[in-house]
């Protein structure tokens, strides 16, 4: 998509936002970036891809609305009863692609994306429809352009700056999932909360 209008980027993370930046500047794209991410915990945590973003964000030059307080029971209420995948992440989505909707109508941005187009874990189909209900509902258009092939090439960027990058999605049960067999990495003396403290398990 060619534009020179501004767009409001949903940043997940500072490794995808990388992903997302070049491909945003070649077709145009005059980008403003949004952290509204409920769904990162616990508080370390959340606090460690916040300042991932605003380190990427100053560097890049990049206008960043960055909402940080600790959203933890927005992410609570935002999911309800729904504590297992798929549905889980499907309120999840809802919930930052609404925020982000919202901030674009309120602000006079005419459309939104989300760098959660860029990650091949997150489900593209489920994005696209809620980003679009979104989009219908406060006035502005959104960018479903499908950005997963640059998302190797937004980690590698982000380990060669140094910003933090994460090792599991993003609520507490991801966690959980990303960790429940590596209780012998914590025996041997290893910290498997650290970025690539060992090998990575499979994604969930
Ligand atoms: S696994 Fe990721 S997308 Fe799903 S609810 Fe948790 S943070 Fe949200």
């Amino acid at each position: 998509m060619k534009t020179s209008e501004p767009t409001l980027v949903h940043a997940c993370c500072a490794p995808c936002l990388c992903a997302f930046l070049d491909a945003l500047h070649e077709e145009g794209h005059v980008p403003t970036a949004l952290f509204h991410n409920p769904n990162i915990h616990p508080l370390m945590e959340f606090r460690r891809r916040l300042k991932a973003v605003q380190a990427l964000a100053d560097r890049e030059r990049l206008p960043l609305i960055a909402h940080d307080g600790y959203g933890l029971e927005e992410f609570l209420d935002a999911i309800g009863a729904q504590r297992a995948r798929p549905g889980r992440c499907r309120a999840c989505y809802a919930m930052r692609l609404e925020a982000t909707a919202r901030v674009a109508a309120e602000r006079g941005f005419p459309r939104f994306t989300s760098t959660l187009l860029a990650s091949p874990q997150q489900d593209r189909d489920a994005l696209c429809d809620l980003g679009h209900a979104a989009a219908r509902r406060h006035g502005v258009a959104f960018d479903d352009t499908d950005r997963r092939h640059v998302h190797d090439a937004g980690v590698e960027r982000a380990r060669r700056l140094s910003l933090y990058r994460q090792q599991y999605c993003g609520c507490i049960f991801s966690e959980a999932e990303r960790y429940r067999d590596t209780a012998v990495e914590l025996y041997r003396g290893a910290d498997p909360h650290l970025p690539h403290a060992g090998p990575a398990p499979k994604e969930r």
